[in-house]
């Protein structure tokens, strides 16, 4: 028989496979992974965030089974249901606000950005937006053609006003000649004209960018000025991940809606829109789902919510994140090969360059390392415009002893990496993205 990789290749559409080593899985437990070989793989990716508590967490486990049990009907579209109920009360009642405020539930980044993407036009009745070269906000016609990251090459919206991150901007703009550039543009667009600015606040596909401290408060404080909503995309590295509740929460302001996805659902497909009562009902029939606030969905989001609380994972991830930045720093001072690490909490950017054997390029090199990561038992995948930054986001959950475990095969890998003894022509296939 053959194995599940090559029955993977021959069935599963390559339009949705990112793939940077042969990996093919089977089951998981904690910030395990179990191969179809049988060997167990640390997974310093989570699902790029999605695994939040790691795999078959007992209380995900629980909860899921409960809801698949005893079905509240299947959607929130045409019938109240009780997990989806109190997980948006409990939304709410995480994203404080003194107006009233309402959540959409949806199963994506994509949808819910493309959500509120459409709700901010049509509340405001205003159609241009602001967002992020480097941005990945979905993969779906609308969130792409806002998006500015180098795979989502689409047209752009009408309208579209795209800033450089500070940090990733290839020109090295800081974040105040960035912020010059926005009040420009939009004195020549006309501010009224503009409903909405999209971000992320870590850029992650981007490159894994922390921006500077007071530039999204400046951002935020620009977008209030002219009656710009502002939409902060935590689809990545919210809920914990970064040491606190929200994301946004080490930057000094609110914004006015917010977006969670991969994390929220533990590993179920779960995203929702969190914002004031204006914009998310400003029309009814009109970001619509058939399955949107599917109870069993929902129900995992709740226990992914109670255990962020019982177990303190934020400040999990804050402790843990030191421990995994401090390991990447000593393996640093050895391998001139790692030119950077960046990152808050559990959301980390090693970037890769300058390895001196006879790679064509920083990504071919990257994509060399993560395959033999693979190899010695490690999951981790990259990020960036030139495929050369390791986005370290494990499941929160993770051990002390995986932790140690990890830096110990990165150490190994890179050895090998440095000493040309990776196989380049088995990785030469999973070059960049
Ligand atoms: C992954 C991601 C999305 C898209 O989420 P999907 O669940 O893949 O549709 C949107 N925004 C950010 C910041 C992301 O990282």
């Amino acid at each position: 028989m053959s194995s599940l990789y090559a029955r993977d290749a021959a069935s599963n559409a390559g339009l949705q496979k990112l793939r940077f080593f042969p990996q093919a899985v089977v089951g998981g437990k904690g910030a395990m992974l179990r191969a179809d070989d049988g060997r167990v793989l640390i997974d310093l990716s989570a699902a790029w965030g999605a695994a939040s508590l790691g795999y078959g967490h007992p209380a995900l486990v629980a909860a899921v089974s409960a809801a698949v049990a005893d079905p509240a009907g299947a959607s929130v579209l045409s019938s109240a249901n009780a997990p989806a109920t109190a997980l948006a009360e409990r939304l709410i009642a995480l994203f404080p606000s003194d107006k009233p405020q309402k959540v959409w539930l949806g199963h994506s980044g994509s949808d819910a950005n493309e959500a509120a993407i459409r709700a901010v036009r049509r509340a405001t009745g205003r159609q241009g937006i602001i967002s992020f070269s480097g941005a990945y906000h979905g993969c779906t016609i609308g969130t792409m053609a806002v998006s500015g990251h180098p795979t989502l090459a689409s047209e752009k919206a009408v309208g579209l006003i795209q800033l450089p991150y500070p940090g990733a901007d290839p020109h090295g703009s800081d974040g105040e000649t960035i912020l010059a550039s926005l009040e420009r543009q939009l004195a020549a667009a006309g501010p009224d004209t503009i409903a909405a600015c999209i971000f992320e606040p870590i850029l992650s596909d981007g490159g894994l960018f922390v921006p500077p401290p007071g530039f999204l408060a400046g951002l935020d404080a620009i977008c209030r000025r002219h009656g710009i909503l502002t939409i902060c995309d935590e689809v990545k590295v919210g809920l914990g991940r970064t040491g606190r509740l929200h994301a946004f929460e080490h930057e000094g302001f609110r914004p006015d809606i917010l977006v969670l996805g991969k994390g929220l659902g533990g590993g179920l497909p779960l995203s929702a829109v969190i914002g004031p009562d204006w914009v998310m009902d400003c029309a009814t029939a009109f970001a619509m789902q058939t399955l949107q606030g599917n109870p069993v969905c929902a129900a995992a989001g709740l226990a992914v919510l109670d255990t962020l609380a019982a177990a303190d994972l934020p400040a999990e991830a804050a402790r843990k994140g030191k421990a995994l930045m401090a390991g990447l720093h000593d393996l640093a001072q050895r391998h001139t090969c790692i030119s950077d690490i960046r990152g808050r909490g559990l959301v980390i950017g090693v970037e890769i360059s300058g390895v001196e054997t006879s790679f064509p390029s920083d990504a071919a090199a990257t994509a060399a390392l993560m395959f033999r990561a693979y190899e010695l038992g490690l999951v981790v995948y990259c990020v960036g415009p030139s495929s050369n930054v390791l986005e370290l986001t494990p499941p929160m959950t993770i051990t002390d002893n995986n932790i140690e475990q990890a830096l110990s095969l990165l150490d190994q890998v890179i050895l090998d990496l440095v000493a040309d003894r990776i196989d380049k022509t088995a990785s030469a296939s999973f070059v960049g993205w």
